[in-house]
């Protein structure tokens, strides 16, 4: 019963990814970041009253205004990062940790900044229940990265940010991938991979069209 929600989800995302091939230049994701989706379980990180639905492709709410990601956009962005076994990740956006979880899978280490210190918490603790080890959560605001870490091979943002937070640019090593959700709440919003070249140049590619909750912070706290 189980088993087969989860390949259901991940023929799904596979159909998806096919479905919009033309936009974003992947056809189908790198099998090891299908084989983290397959693995890591996406019904430990939704509410209990929504279990019923962890396995369905769409985005869930898990309390205080906030989402956990739809599987195929957490498959888009995971696979954008390129991900390899010796890159330290940082993730802006903790969530329900479940995005984490699917990196740690994937990377040597994991950095994740939640600004909401509830689900920090709860986050830090789920992932540690289920054994993660190298998945390190912090409370804090994501426009200032984690300087303590840095530079980082990839840094995803799971939060929509009006315009690309200049630090997190600067913590990123020359050639590593950032990927974001960039425009205003309840707008249009376009996902961006910017790639960092060795020569430290930043290249950006629009990928997608997405809804995501808004990123906060930056300005009130100067940024
Ligand atoms: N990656 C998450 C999805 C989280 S939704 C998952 O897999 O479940 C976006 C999250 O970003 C929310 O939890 C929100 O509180 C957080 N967030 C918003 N602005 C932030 C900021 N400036 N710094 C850190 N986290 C932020």
């Amino acid at each position: 019963m189980r088993a087969g929600r989860v390949r259901e989800m991940l023929h799904t995302i596979e159909r998806e990814a096919r479905l919009t091939a033309s936009l974003t230049g992947r056809c189908c994701f790198a099998p090891a970041v299908m084989e983290a989706l397959e693995e890591v379980p996406r019904d430990a990180f939704v509410p209990p009253e929504l279990l019923n639905q962890a396995f369905a492709n769409g985005p869930l709410p898990i309390g205080l205004g906030q989402t956990i990601s739809q599987p195929y956009i957490v498959a888009l962005m995971t696979d954008l990062l390129k991900p390899q076994p010796q890159h330290r990740i940082l993730e802006v956006g903790t969530g329900s940790g479940y995005q984490a979880a699917i990196l740690a899978q994937l990377v040597e280490q994991v950095y994740s900044l939640e600004i909401i210190p509830e689900l920090a918490a709860a986050a830090a603790e789920l992932l540690s229940r289920l054994g993660y080890r190298n998945i390190a959560v912090k409370i804090g605001d994501g426009h200032h990265g984690w300087p303590e870490h840095a530079p980082f091979d990839g840094i995803i943002i799971t939060a929509a940010a009006t315009h690309l937070p200049p630090t997190l640019l600067e913590q990123l090593r020359p050639g590593g991938r950032l990927v974001v959700p960039v425009g205003l709440p309840d707008m249009s919003q376009e996902l961006l991979l910017i790639e960092k070249d060795a020569a430290g140049e930043l290249h950006t590619r629009e990928v997608l069209a997405v809804a995501f909750v808004p990123m906060t912070g930056g300005e009130q706290s100067g940024e």
